[in-house]
């Protein structure tokens, strides 16, 4: 009997997914290995599928996206139930990831925008979704949108993490080989490297060792120097705080990291510690120039915690109420 495996999607972009499908000939080895018992994105499995596996009967489910929805959080926990080790794939599941920024907003806020304020919506009676709706003597349900967007291990126990947007092929080859293998780190680990990004990078020797900036630029503003440290040109790279292991992807591509593979185990707010990081390096002491020089970062929120807010210890914006 090969082990069982499942693979499961929440609020989610369907990149995860594509990182299974991009493990290409590989992805040969992993169906030889195991059996996959679930996995709606790419065949026609059912609620009820799972529902009729036992409890702990599946070996290892894959779960990534973040909790948005109830129909997400008892999903979540039906996997858990029937699975031996389940593993958080991606930063949404991770960390919250990208869904993770509505928590600048909430349910009302979102509902607002989308349904009747958006230049694209056509809504002259302003109707927004309700839970239930009932037409010809038939009843629609449709799951509940939560107010706070939530990492996976919010709503339920998670054995691993695998990190990133999406996490590469490899990691996802060697997440599946040590489960198979019996040879597992301490529960709760993050399977990946814990050292930063700067460290395997393959521009680290063009780093200086001190460095300060009279401004921040955008990577539309300049041509960027594929041999240099893109920080010496000016440019927010989140290298010096965000975990390694991504086979330095976006650096190959000429673009500064933005963070997708999270802190490492040392640091609990990955916000944070970009932040102190990078605002570190503004070039003065005197207040009202240190504002000028960090107006060249235009979303902070969106850069420190493009991948993180959910996980961070603000959790959210606290709305007014
Ligand atoms: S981690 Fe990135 S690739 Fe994966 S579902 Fe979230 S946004 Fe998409
Ligand atoms: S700051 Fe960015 S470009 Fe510079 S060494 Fe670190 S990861 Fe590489």
């Amino acid at each position: 009997m090969k082990p069982k495996v499942a693979f499961y999607w929440c609020a989610a972009c369907g990149g995860c997914e594509e990182a299974v499908v991009d493990l290409a000939e590989g992805v040969l080895d992993v169906v030889a290995a195991v059996d996959i018992v679930f996995w709606p994105v790419a065949l026609d499995f059912k609620r009820q599928d799972l529902e009729a596996l036992a409890d702990r009967s599946i070996a290892a489910s894959f779960v990534n996206g973040a909790i948005r929805s109830t129909e997400q959080a008892e999903m979540a926990r039906l996997i858990r139930s029937k699975s031996q080790f389940v593993i958080a794939f991606g930063s949404c599941a991770q960390l919250g990831g990208i869904p993770g920024l509505a928590n600048l907003s909430n349910r009302q806020g979102i509902f607002e925008t989308v349904y009747r304020e958006a230049p694209s919506t056509i809504n002259p009676e302003g109707v927004l979704p309700a839970r239930t709706y009932q037409d010809n003597g038939h009843r629609l349900h449709l799951p509940g949108f939560f107010d706070t967007v939530r990492k996976l291990d919010d709503i339920i126990d998670v054995d691993y993490y695998v990190p990133g947007c999406p996490p590469t092929p490899k990691l996802l080859q060697e997440a599946v080989g040590a489960l198979l293998s019996g040879n597992l780190p301490p529960k709760g680990t993050v399977l990946a490297p814990d050292r930063a990004l700067c460290e395997e990078c393959p521009r680290k020797d063009t780093r200086p060792e001190k460095l300060t900036l009279a401004e921040f630029k955008r990577p539309h503003q300049v041509l960027i120097d594929p041999e240099k440290c893109m920080m010496a040109q000016g440019l927010v790279c989140l290298g010096p705080a965000t975990r390694g292991g991504c086979e330095t992807r976006c650096i190959n591509g000429n673009m500064p990291c933005t963070g997708c593979f999270g802190p490492t185990s040392r640091v609990r707010d990955f916000g944070a510690k970009a932040l102190s990081a990078v605002a570190c390096l503004a070039a003065s002491n005197d207040d009202a120039e240190i504002q000028r020089i960090l107006a060249g970062i235009p979303d902070p929120v969106g850069t420190f915690y493009r991948y993180s807010l959910p996980a961070s210890l603000l959790e959210r914006k606290r709305m007014k109420v």
